[in-house]
């Protein structure tokens, strides 16, 4: 009963993001429960690296090259992953960036890449895997937010707009097909050690002292971290979860 509730198999998976860091995480949980993998992402190395390496442990996996800002791309994605693998069943929109200034030196076209990369890519997948889920009966689109999506970050605002703008999206999918018995949900992640944190904890002092101090687990989140949520709102364990947006945090957000 309880391995049935959180099986994959037979079901496809579009991980954007997913050739590295929490999207490899997620990734890596969806294959081990027995879906098949498209990872998207720009860089190809990347991603036929993982993918070899997804395959190697008996998994079905395609690397699809795309930028995720791109309309058309994201529409000949979609096409290439339900051509190859069949159907589309669960959408991980996890590809995101961050420029890390204050409003006052924030740029227009640095304002709009954040916004685009985290917040209007999740829009362009969404809308274009949704004719597939509904086709199919149902499906699952989980969104990845932050911890900006609750508190402000002076450093980033454009980051923080785009991860509170995600999680009103994700509300706002789950209204408009829950009747498709498409389930949407929102993750969001604590401080997790990735390559976009990476820099950050290399170029401001004290931060990664100062986020072990306010984490209750004590520690620094890891891409592994996100393999258990990933299955949990792809399966049907997960039924009747929509709309919600759940902190992976060790603790971060209900530290006062
Ligand atoms: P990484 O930098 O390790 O991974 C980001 C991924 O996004 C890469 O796989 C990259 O692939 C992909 N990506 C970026 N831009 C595009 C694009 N335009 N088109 C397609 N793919 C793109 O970061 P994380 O794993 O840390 O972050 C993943 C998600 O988790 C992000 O949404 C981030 O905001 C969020 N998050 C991370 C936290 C953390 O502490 N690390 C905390 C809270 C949220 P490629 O370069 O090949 O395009």
């Amino acid at each position: 009963m309880t391995t049935k509730l959180f099986d994959l198999g037979g079901k496809v998976a579009i991980v954007t993001g997913g050739n590295g860091g929490i999207g490899l995480g997620m990734a890596r949980g969806l294959a081990g429960a027995g879906a098949d993998i498209a990872i998207v992402g720009r860089d190809e190395a990347k991603s036929n690296a993982v993918v070899t390496g997804l395959g190697q442990g008996g998994t079905r996996a395609i690397s699809v090259v795309a930028d995720v800002t791109d309309e058309a791309a994201v529409i000949a994605m979609v096409e290439r992953v339900r051509r190859e693998l069949g159907r589309i069943d669960i959408l991980v929109n996890n590809a995101g960036i961050n420029i890390r200034k204050p409003p006052h030196a924030l740029d227009t076209a640095e304002w709009d890449s954040v916004i685009k990369t985290n917040l209007t890519s999740a829009f362009l997948c969404s809308r274009a895997v949704y004719p597939a889920m509904r086709d199919a009966g149902g499906g699952k689109i989980v969104n990845i937010g932050s911890m900006m999506s609750i508190f402000g970050a002076s450093f980033a605002p454009a980051y923080a707009a785009s991860k509170g703008g995600i999680v009103q999206f994700t509300r706002s999918c789950a209204v408009a097909w829950a009747a498709d018995n498409i389930q949407v949900n929102a993750v969001l992640p604590g401080w997790i050690d990735t390559d976009l944190t990476r820099r950050a904890r290399e170029e401001v002092a004290g931060l990664h002292d100062k986020v072990l101090a306010r984490t209750p687990a004590a520690r620094w989140g890891a891409s592994t971290d996100f393999a258990g949520i990933a299955v949990f709102l792809s399966s049907g364990a997960s039924d009747f979860v929509t709309g919600t947006a759940i902190p992976v945090d060790g603790g971060f957000s209900i530290m006062g």
